[in-house]
């Protein structure tokens, strides 16, 4: 490297699977400058790329050897293919722009997402949130999915739950869409504080509470359910006591696991009004029997 060149940043990005997303983004978070970024490719087919940034100092080349042997471990345990760890040097005026570059903004339904230092803009409902882990493996197609069902409910003055709400997206969502009560609800620590600093900084009222289903009373007119089929099927009595003649919008289920989420679902009285697939991802609508008739508050 030449003397008097400004200081210069490796990154790292590594190839992954979606299901070593997150295995990998862990290893790169110890030794990334500010987190990690996930780039969520639009084609499901097409791998995720898992990003993180090293000073280029006298333990870079230490830091990019423990990532090279943290990914290789990883392959051995056969959790997904996960590429090959590739490493690039690149100038400190590029680094922030390709930091910032990961986290452009994006409209999604009546949405616009945007990261604090990008423009605010007029039209949309805006929802700012700025990376960390949360933003990181941020918009991935479930929440796309969450985000286009809360765009399209009336919210006004209704009550929300959001279970398992990482940054807070979906709950922030539903209270810029005039849901005067909102219950997030998350197992993880870190999700909570993320979820109770996004809140704070897009101005919105939401009760955080660290737990899961055993932490949150009923009464809902919408309940959201961005997780798991594997913890949505064994939940499904209390997500449906969980409604107060409201509407069930659960994701992040993947298209082999759709049948048994909707049959365990449904034998708890529920009701499915509508479907959506992003490649291999399932989003389900679900209404209570007896309010079949009334009272919709989905589309
Ligand atoms: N709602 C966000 C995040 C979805 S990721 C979005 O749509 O982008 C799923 C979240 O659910 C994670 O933050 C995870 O910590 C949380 N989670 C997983 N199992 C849970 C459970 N049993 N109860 C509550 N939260 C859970």
């Amino acid at each position: 490297m030449r003397s008097g060149a400004s200081p210069r940043w490796i990154e790292v990005a590594v190839e992954s699977h979606p299901e070593a997303v997150e295995a990998v983004s862990e290893i790169l978070d110890r030794v990334g400058y500010g987190g990690i970024a996930v780039d969520v490719p639009t084609d499901a087919e097409r791998p995720h790329v898992v990003k993180a940034y090293i000073e280029y100092d006298h333990r870079a080349r230490f830091k990019v050897r423990r990532v090279k042997e943290a990914i290789g471990h990883l392959r051995a345990f056969g959790l997904g293919p996960v590429g090959e760890v590739a490493v690039r040097r690149i100038a400190d005026e590029d680094w922030l722009e390709a930091w910032k570059a990961q986290f452009s903004p994006v409209r999604i339904g009546p949405f616009y997402i945007r990261p604090s230092w990008s423009a605010a803009r007029e039209d949309g409902i805006e929802i700012v949130l700025d990376p960390g882990m949360a933003f990181g493996t941020g918009l991935h197609p479930t929440t796309r999915q969450c985000l286009e069902a809360v765009g399209e409910l009336e919210l006004a003055g209704r009550s929300v739950l959001d279970m398992g709400t990482g940054s807070g997206i979906l709950a922030i969502a539903a209270a810029k869409k005039g849901a005067t009560q909102v219950i997030a609800a998350d197992i993880d620590p870190l999700a909570v504080r993320a979820a109770v600093d996004n809140a704070r900084r897009n101005n919105v009222t939401i009760e955080v509470v660290e737990g899961s289903f055993d932490a949150v009373s009923g009464g809902c007119d919408l309940v959201l359910a961005n997780l798991v089929a594997d913890v949505i099927v064994p939940n499904a009595a209390r997500l449906a006591e969980l409604l107060d003649h409201g509407t069930l919008v659960c994701a992040g289920i993947v298209a082999d696991k759709e049948r048994a989420t909707i049959d365990a679902l449904v034998a708890q009285g529920l009701h499915l009004t509508d479907r959506d697939q992003q490649g291999d991802w399932v989003r389900l609508t679900l209404v209570p029997e007896y309010i079949l008739d009334h009272d919709l508050i989905a589309p």
